[in-house]
């Protein structure tokens, strides 16, 4: 972000903090649960934290919010962190788990106690859900609320000490029943579950609440400004006492942004591990979905996630952002960076009957017509070739202006050739392609200025290095919207297509995993992480080169 542009409304806090000396530097953090792998919301507010913390000469912490024993697993740890560093946000040597903090938490329960601002309740779950009243009706006091110091003091001890089941009983912070917010109802901050914790196996069978831990965690990390979604607005009123009644020296401050919703695209964890568990998708990493690790292996660049979440900005006002933005982004990103070659998708042969039969010249082509520092290669020119089937007709539509017979086009980068037939199997399917071509035309000029109006694209049969290619639709039916009545998702059938026999020219030979390229006239391609191999190279569609998708003014004009 260049110091031109306007500052967000969180920027403009800091401003004022630092300003007014409410702190003196900017620490922030990104605190994921790890239940599941991050998405493209959650590179936001990575983005975001980061990038605050960058920009304000701070600091950036990673911490796993893992204070919930129930849902956590090793698995996304390490999947998480992989994708924070991909993105390219740098936690340095601040890499921290809230259950860390477990005993400090512990201590700040007993000095709450202490304080007179907590006490254990025996109430069920269902009990304390009755008294803390409705939107309408106040709350009613917990009769437990009476316990004195010492007795909450030993059975706070005791519910640690493992000496209740679960539910048996709870900490309650002492705040108020009658309270608008009801949030402030008393919450519970400590529950008792005899689990087992991935960091501290069996060292806990009580375990604090969210509202209660996180501020705890930022307050221990000396968060200046602790980044969430508007979902915790109204918890900020909790967690501001938290932190006052804790008596941190230097509170951290609760801001919350609007979450990045797309549209027509599934970002839910719950809908995710559904289609995982199903088969449905082929893992978290799928290349139709749109968590972190998919996007990788589909062949986003972390610049191109930068850009989008720049575009969509930072506010409280909840908006939708279309899939098309994301897209504009990688074609913005790659179309300078990545080499332009020649791969046809959906081949058919195509002989020149005038060409010498054995004979294979060399044509030096560039890599990127918009970078020439991307260099040129040698192309294999020879007298078979494959080009797309859909760039012949035998009975052209009008304005088709590629390979019919009769007509002459440009075969790109090498000769005008006139098409003379086809031959067709019995099914009736076309086979093969003939023409002539013009050797006066080599490089693709016109010889004598007449004219073509199609130039299509082409690769050599003799030396073509065969692939897999994976096409991608929204695994959603956009038609319908993304959820049935039922509340299942409304999937589209044709989210995937393989294309078995794909033909490339050689300069692809070697292409490494998640190496990227644009296939001329197709669109831009990854190398797959998971499936490509040396024996046969695997690419997934990232995007294809048409776009609906219009930057609006304001940022076209940066
Ligand atoms: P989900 O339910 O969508 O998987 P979550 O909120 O349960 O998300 P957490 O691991 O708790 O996931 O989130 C970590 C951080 O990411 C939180 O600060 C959260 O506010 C933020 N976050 C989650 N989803 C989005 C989103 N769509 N846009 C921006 N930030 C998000
Ligand atoms: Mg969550």
């Amino acid at each position: 972000m260049s110091e031109t542009e306007s500052r967000n409304f969180i920027e403009m806090i800091i401003d004022k903090d630092l300003a007014e000396g409410t702190c003196e530097t900017v620490h922030t953090r990104f605190p994921p649960e790890p239940n599941g792998y991050l998405h493209i919301g959650h590179a936001k507010s990575i983005l975001l934290n980061y990038g605050l913390a960058r920009q304000y000469n701070g600091k950036f912490n990673m911490r796993f919010d893992d204070t919930n024993p129930t849902k956590e697993d090793i698995e996304f740890v390490e999947s998480i962190k992989e994708d924070i560093q991909w993105l390219g946000a740098d936690w340095e040597d601040r890499l921290f788990f809230a259950s860390d903090y477990f005993g400090q938490m512990y201590e700040a329960a007993v000095k709450l106690i202490k304080k007179g601002k907590a006490y254990v309740s025996d109430l069920t779950a269902e009990q304390i859900r009755e008294y803390r009243g409705s939107l309408t009706e106040p709350g009613k006091d917990d009769p437990y609320n009476t316990r004195t110091v010492e007795e909450n003091l030993q059975l706070f001890q005791e519910m640690k000490d493992g000496k209740y089941g679960d539910g048996e009983k709870v900490l309650r912070a002492r705040i108020d029943m009658a309270s608008p917010n009801i949030n402030m109802r008393d919450p519970v901050i400590y529950r008792v579950a005899h689990m087992n914790h991935h960091n501290t196996g069996d060292a806990w069978c009580i375990y604090p609440m969210y509202d209660f831990a996180h501020p705890i965690e930022d307050a221990i990390e000396g968060i200046t400004h602790s980044i969430c979604t508007l979902e915790f607005e109204d918890h900020r009123p909790l967690y501001d006492w938290v932190v006052r009644e804790l008596e941190y020296p230097h509170p951290p401050k609760q801001i919350e942004f609007a979450k990045l919703y797309l549209k027509n695209v599934v970002t839910g964890k719950r809908y995710i591990k559904k289609l995982v568990q199903e088969n449905i998708v082929d893992g978290w990493d799928d290349p139709r979905l749109v968590s972190i690790a998919a996007l990788r292996r589909r062949g986003f660049t972390p610049e191109s996630i930068q850009k989008f979440v720049e575009l969509c900005g930072v506010s409280k006002a909840q908006s939708i952002a279309d899939y098309a933005m994301l897209e504009y982004c990688i074609r913005e990103d790659l179309k300078a960076k990545a080499p332009r070659l020649m791969a046809v998708l959906d081949p058919v042969k195509l002989i020149i009957d005038n060409y010498p039969e054995g004979q294979t010249e060399m044509l030096t082509v560039g890599n990127n017509p918009e970078n020439e520092a991307l260099g040129s290669r040698e192309v294999p020119f020879g007298r078979e070739l494959y080009i797309e089937r859909e760039d012949f007709m035998e009975e052209p539509p009008k304005k088709y202006f590629r390979m019919f017979p009769g007509n002459e086009v440009r075969l790109m980068n090498a000769y005008f050739v006139k098409c003379t037939g086809c031959v067709k199997n019995q099914a009736g399917e076309v086979v093969e392609v003939h023409c002539t071509y013009d050797p006066a035309s080599r490089g693709g000029n016109s010889p004598d200025g007449r004219k073509v109006k199609g130039t299509i694209h082409w690769v050599a049969a003799d030396t073509a290095l065969k692939a897999e290619v994976r096409l991608y639709e929204n695994i959603i039916d956009e038609e319908k919207g993304v959820y049935n009545e039922d509340g299942s998702l409304n999937l589209n059938p044709n989210s995937l297509t393989v294309l078995k026999d794909c033909k490339l020219e050689p300069a692809f030979a070697g292409a490494e995993k998640y190496a990227r390229f644009q296939f001329v006239r197709q669109g831009f391609f990854c190398v797959d992480a998971r499936d490509s191999g040396p024996e046969e190279l695997v690419f997934n569609r990232i995007v294809s080169l048409k776009s609906s998708f219009v930057l609006p003014k304001s940022d076209a004009a940066q």
